[in-house]
């Protein structure tokens, strides 16, 4: 997993690295404010307020608090509706990133973009689960002086969506619906890069990879409503070498 590119500001408002116990969730927010505000806000002892992380509008990514200490982002818990919290201080076992802006404001691409590759760096890094338990809004911790932090504009669904299909969507899946079909699916898997070759399962299924990807070229029917589907088959394996044929040019 790639680290998106993170700029260190760190501040002093963070607890001492032996209160850390494991991650086991990432914690969203909204600054209320900007990229930059949030920066001197967190540098000011005085605040007594940081997180790990912050998200701008443009795509930067600032760090605050290093992941071997607890940042003060979520540390007063009000009527939590957190089936993880354990009593103890939530600071504790999550890693937080702020998110430049107002509650209710749609994302900008490339602040959705930043923050989806930060979510995915972390959670391989951390080992955290994706699930709803394991990647929550403040409001989770604190429902009554927080419940808009994200807000109504965090993109959850998109979120979710983007990291249960993982990073890497195919250009080009190649579905053989026999293994003899291979060669003449291995010629058309070498005219594209990023392709896989998938072989069809005896239940006619589609692999989730292969129902993925953006193209799915298949040698040898049935067709599998894929919505780019390009069907190369013939009565039999020579037939179906010649269509493949046909459509290499
Ligand atoms: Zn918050």
């Amino acid at each position: 997993m790639t680290k998106p590119s993170i700029k260190w500001i760190g501040s002093p408002n963070h607890s001492a690295a032996s209160k850390k116990l494991k991650t086991i969730a990432i914690v969203d927010h909204i600054m209320q404010g900007s990229l930059a505000g949030t920066d001197s806000w967190f540098k000011n002892p005085a605040s007594k307020a940081s997180s790990h992380f912050g998200v701008g509008k443009n795509g930067d990514i600032h760090q605050y608090v290093g992941l071997d200490y607890p940042a003060w982002a979520n540390g007063a818990v009000n009527k939590p509706d957190w089936p993880l919290y354990t009593g103890v201080n939530p600071n504790y076992y999550t890693v937080s990133i702020e998110h430049e802006g107002y509650t209710g404001d749609v994302m900008p691409e490339a602040q959705y973009q930043a923050t989806l590759a930060l979510h995915r760096w972390l959670i391989e890094l951390l080992g955290i689960p994706v699930t709803r338990d394991t990647i929550i809004g403040h409001y989770r911790i604190d429902s009554v002086n927080k419940a808009n932090c994200p807000g109504s504009g965090f993109p959850w669904e998109r979120l979710f969506r983007d990291l249960e299909g993982g990073e890497d969507v195919l250009d080009v899946a190649v579905l053989l619906n026999t293994k003899d079909d291979f060669w003449a699916g291995a010629d058309v898997a070498a005219r594209h890069g990023n392709c896989g070759i998938f072989i069809r399962p005896a239940d006619r299924s589609v692999p989730k990879d292969a129902m993925s990807a953006k193209r799915l070229i298949l040698v040898g029917g049935p067709t599998t409503g894929h919505p780019s589907e390009v069907l190369l088959s013939g009565h039999d394996k020579y037939g179906t070498a010649a269509e493949v044929k046909k459509h290499l040019g």
